[in-house]
């Protein structure tokens, strides 16, 4: 049962709004669609490729033969490494760029980092690591330490090869290893290999002309410079008090930057192409009688309650467990999709019931701005005008009050879609040259550009020297999401084809422990290689085609951004493909394979075991407009 109620008093009129949204999404789109970001290579690697928090560490190139590769050291990784050791699997690297472990929590320290899902259900390994988070809301500091006490907890650390960028992964059939070679000179002969490097891993920065011209300092906000800023540890950012300081964008990460940013800068200019929709955050102190009343198993549970809550509604007999912005907007909706599955509405009803229940929660947080900001112009040109899920849903309770300090002024480019130009001294935006001591380019992350892109890695090179970017020009072509066909002992976590969860760790969680499995498995039946066969990556491109949720009707509607490849023409491959019938559904068939122990669809040292079948899974076949929570 939602513990949040809709906002069924809210009076919408919905062919204005249409209208409005489609005028404000057409008047956004930019023809270079995402050819409008650039790279953090070459001469712009300093903003990406470089680690501010850690200083490098000589170490001389290694060279030896491993069992298992993991490249990256974040949630993914630990996890992957985790699950290995239950495996009894103990001869593994892991390869990591950054200074330490935590991935998304070791570089974004930017000032209110938070993670806006419920930290009980989003820290992983609670229970086994004996924490329990301070708040619902974990900032950034506590998430990085809860990364390092996984690395002790586990015994990672002897494992891990920090400030290490992957340069090159080369299948070597005469040994049946993956070369793994390093920005360190290291040639690492690994027998599998485990993808672990992250979906929001790789900065990107706005295609700006003059962008290399600016000589005043600058940084994107997962590298924060607090040598410039001040303010480590505390968010006093005493060095900007006599600095122009510009953010550009005004996304997720924004939000929650940008209340410090206007506490502290002399000037701060935030320069915002689209608004955001920020709900209420109402963070809160875990409460010790709470958790005297939690049992074993406990994370589990409400995690698959959130899991359940946020994609499917929640039966009116279970209690929301977590019970905040996501399980309220999200399970009002998925209330609707959960009637549709069990044939009480038509999709006509669905859509109607879907699109009424959106245009009140928007409404809603554009009220939340008449409420909390004081100049009537400055109000219009914060709310946003898109349909809710269309950008991330963002939650902070002072953002929007930053913006009524005479010190913060806010720069509306939507006009001629994004800044004009950079200068040395500044920026142009809004027809009007701005001198700024500072740009802060909160500008998001490689999503749904090339897989080269997105992995930052030149060559990635199966069997017969196939290039994994040749293999998956199309988009992803896997054996349930975790294996490509002719890439032998190589593993995928993330986004490819398989369910999702905007509760990001319950998916890598299910994600590493199956991947561990199997290469358990794989050598403890004294085999040296494991292999998706073309017939099993066939078998789940039908599954796929069948099962998938088919969200581009609603995407291609929506304001550009990340979500639908900056308004341009969805691709199969632009954040990965969802299995529709949700996480339980996805884990259950998986289990159902591993317990069959039969490896079906593999071929070990070439013998293949026969392809799973097809299932009937016509119960929760992907309705049209299928309601898929933001990653
Ligand atoms: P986003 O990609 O969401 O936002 C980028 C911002 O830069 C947008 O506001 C964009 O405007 C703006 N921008 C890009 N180019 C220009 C330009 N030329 N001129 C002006 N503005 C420009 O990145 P974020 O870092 O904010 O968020 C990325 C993701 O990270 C989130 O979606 C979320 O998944 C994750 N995240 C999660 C958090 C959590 O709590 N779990 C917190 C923060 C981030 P426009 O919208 O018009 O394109």
């Amino acid at each position: 049962m939602a513990c949040v109620q809709p906002s069924n008093e809210i009076e919408v009129d919905l062919p204005a709004l249409r209208a409005i949204y489609r005028h404000e999404r057409d008047r956004r789109v930019r023809p270079d669609g995402e050819g409008q970001f650039l790279e953090v290579s070459d001469r712009l690697a300093g903003f990406g490729e470089t680690d501010p928090y850690s200083p490098p560490v000589e170490r001389a190139p290694i060279s030896e033969d491993i069992d298992v590769a993991i490249l990256g050291g974040g949630f993914a990784g630990m996890m992957s490494a985790a699950h290995l050791k239950q495996e009894g699997v103990e001869d593994f690297r892991i390869i990591e760029l950054a200074g330490d472990f935590g991935g998304t929590w070791y570089w974004n320290r930017y000032p209110g980092a938070q993670c806006d899902i419920d930290s009980y259900c989003y820290m992983p390994l609670l229970e086994e690591t004996g924490y329990m988070p301070k708040e619902k809301y974990a900032f950034s500091p506590e998430l990085f330490e809860h990364c390092k006490r996984i690395g002790r907890h586990f015994g990672l650390y002897d494992k891990a090869l920090f400030g290490t960028l992957i340069r090159a992964l080369r299948w070597d059939e005469s040994i049946k290893r993956w070369h793994v070679e390093t920005s360190r000179g290291d040639d690492i002969r690994a027998r599998f290999l485990i993808m672990a490097a992250g979906s929001f891993n790789r900065p990107k920065l706005p295609g700006i002309p003059g962008i290399m011209d600016y000589k005043g300092h600058s940084f994107h906000t997962s590298r924060w410079d607090y040598a410039y800023t001040g303010g480590k540890d505390t968010n006093q950012l005493t060095g900007l008090a006599d600095k122009r300081v510009a953010i550009i964008g005004t996304g997720a990460t924004a939000v929650q930057a940008i209340p410090h940013l206007g506490r502290h800068a002399g000037h701060l200019y935030v320069i915002q192409r689209t608004p955001s929709a920020v709900d209420a955050r109402n963070n809160k102190p875990t409460d010790p009688e709470w958790v005297k009343t939690l049992k074993p198993g406990w994370q589990q549970a409400r995690r698959d309650n959130l899991h359940q809550a946020v994609r499917f509604g929640l039966p009116d007999d279970v209690q929301d467990l977590v019970c905040d912005g996501w399980t309220a907007i999200n399970g009002a909706l998925a209330q609707h999709v959960g009637k549709h599955m069990r044939g009480e509405i038509s999709t006509a009803e669905l859509e109607a019931a879907r699109e009424l229940e959106d245009y009140r929660y928007q409404e809603k947080l554009r009220r939340r701005v008449d409420a909390a900001v004081d100049e009537p112009e400055l109000r219009e040109k914060l709310k946003a005008w898109y349909r809710f899920n269309c950008k991330r849903p963002t939650f902070n309770d002072d953002y929007l009050a930053t913006f009524n300090r005479d010190n913060v002024t806010l720069i509306d480019v939507s006009d001629d879609k994004g800044v004009e130009r950079i200068t040395e001294k500044g920026l142009i935006a809004a027809g009007r040259e701005i001198k700024v001591d500072c740009i802060i380019y909160a500008s998001g992350f490689e999503v749904t550009s090339s897989i080269r892109r997105r992995l930052g890695i030149d060559v990635v090179e199966g069997r017969n020297g196939r290039s994994l970017y040749d293999h998956w020009k199309d988009g992803f072509r896997t054996f349930y999401g975790y294996m490509a066909d002719g890439f032998p002992n190589q593993f995928f976590t993330g986004y490819t084809q398989g369910a999702v969860a905007a509760n990001l760790t319950l998916m890598l969680d299910h994600q590493t422990q199956h991947i561990a499995h199997i290469i358990g498995e794989t050598i403890r039946r004294g085999a040296r290689t494991v292999e998706a066969t073309h017939e099993a990556v066939e078998y789940w491109q039908d599954e796929m085609r069948e099962h998938r949720a088919s969200n581009d009707a609603f995407f291609a509607e929506c304001t550009p951004g990340y979500y639908n490849n900056e308004g341009g023409a969805l691709r199969r491959s632009y954040v990965g493909e969802v299995y529709a019938p949700g996480v339980a559904a996805f884990n259950a068939l998986l289990a159902a394979w591993r317990d069959r122990g039969d490896l079906g669809g593999l071929a070990l040292d070439g013998v293949a075991a026969p392809a799973p079948t097809p299932s009937t899974r016509n119960d929760t076949k992907a309705s049209a407009n299928a309601h898929i929570p933001a990653p």
